[in-house]
C-alpha cells in the first residue's frame, strides 16, 4: 500500500517571520504522527531557517524550482547541491506555473529531473492539461506527452524516487476542483501509462498527487479514491488549521 503523501507549496507568498511561524504550528500540529508523509516548499530564501525548524520533525523540505545547471555562470539560479546544502530533499519540477509563466518545455523540465536525482533529491514532477485542452478531450494525450518527454530517458530505478502530481491547470488557485472521480480516472491512466514506460512494480510503487484547490472542505472525498496518493495544495498550505486537517484526512486512509 502507497502511504499518503501531502505537500505544501508556499509559492511567492509571505514573509520570512510568517514561514516561520507556519513551520513551528506545522512542527508542533505533526508531532508524533508518521501514517502520512509531509512536505512543505518554501520559497527559497526562507528554506534555510524552515529546514532548522523542522530539522528534529520527519516533514520533508523541498524548493518549487531548481536549475538544469550544475554550477557557473547562471546568474539567479539556483543549483541541485545548493538545496542539498541547506537541508533541502525534494524539489518540484514543471509546475505549471513554470511552464506557462517562465516557457518551461518538457525537455527543460528532463533536464532538471535529471539534475535534481544527480543531486540525491527527489522530485516532484507536475503535470495536468489546460481547460481548452480537457475541452478537446485531450487530457491524456497532453499528460502522456508530459510524462513521455518528462522522463525520457530515465529508468525505472530513477522513476521510483519520484512522485507524480497530477494538476489540472484549471483547477490551480481558482476553486474548481477536479471530480474525485475525474481526478481518479487520470491518475489510473498515468499509473496505466507507468506501467507501459516502466513495469508493474514502477507503476504501483509511484505515488500520484491531486493538486488544484484542494482544501479541508474537500481533501476527504479526493484522497478517498483508490488512485490518489496524496495531495499538492496551495494556498490551503498556507493556514496552518487547514493544512494539518489535510493531514490528519490523509491519515484516515493510512
Ligand atoms: C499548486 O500550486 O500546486 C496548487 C495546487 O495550488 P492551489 O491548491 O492553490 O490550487
Amino acid at each position: 500500500m502507497r502511504k499518503q503523501f501531502i505537500a505544501g507549496n508556499w509559492k511567492m507568498n509571505l514573509t520570512l517571520e510568517d514561514a516561520k511561524g507556519l513551520a513551528r504550528k506545522l512542527y508542533d500540529g505533526l508531532k508524533g504522527s508518521d501514517k502520512v508523509d509531509v512536505g512543505v516548499f518554501p520559497s527559497f530564501v526562507f528554506l534555510k531557517e524552515v529546514c532548522d525548524i523542522l530539522s528534529n520533525s520527519k516533514v520533508f523540505i523541498g524548493a518549487q524550482n531548481m536549475s538544469m545547471e550544475k554550477s557557473g555562470a547562471f546568474t539567479g539560479e539556483i543549483s541541485g547541491s545548493m538545496l542539498r546544502d541547506v537541508g533541502c530533499t525534494h524539489v518540484l519540477i514543471g509546475h505549471s506555473e513554470r511552464r506557462t509563466i517562465y516557457q518551461e518545455t518538457n525537455s527543460i523540465i528532463n533536464s532538471k529531473l535529471k539534475a535534481a536525482l544527480l543531486n540525491d533529491l527527489s522530485p516532484i514532477l507536475c503535470v495536468g492539461e489546460k481547460q481548452e485542452e480537457r475541452d478537446a478531450g485531450k487530457t491524456r494525450e497532453v499528460v502522456k506527452n508530459q510524462l513521455s518527454e518528462g522522463l525520457l530517458n530515465l529508468t525505472s530505478e530513477q522513476v521510483k524516487r519520484l512522485t507524480i502530481a497530477y494538476e489540472p491547470v484549471w483547477a490551480i488557485g481558482t476553486g474548481k476542483t477536479a471530480t474525485p472521480e475525474q481526478a481518479n480516472e487520470v491518475h489510473a491512466f498515468i499509473r496505466d501509462t507507468m506501467r507501459d514506460k516502466y513495469d508493474d512494480d514502477t507503476a504501483q510503487r509511484i505515488r500520484i498527487q491531486y493538486g488544484g484547490s484542494v482544501n479541508a472542505e474537500n481533501a476527504k472525498q479526493l484522497l478517498g479514491q483508490p488512485e490518489i496518493d496524496g495531495a499538492l495544495v496551495g494556498g490551503a498550505s498556507l493556514d496552518s488549521n487547514s493544512f494539518l486537517d489535510i493531514v490528519s484526512d490523509a491519515a484516515s486512509f493510512s
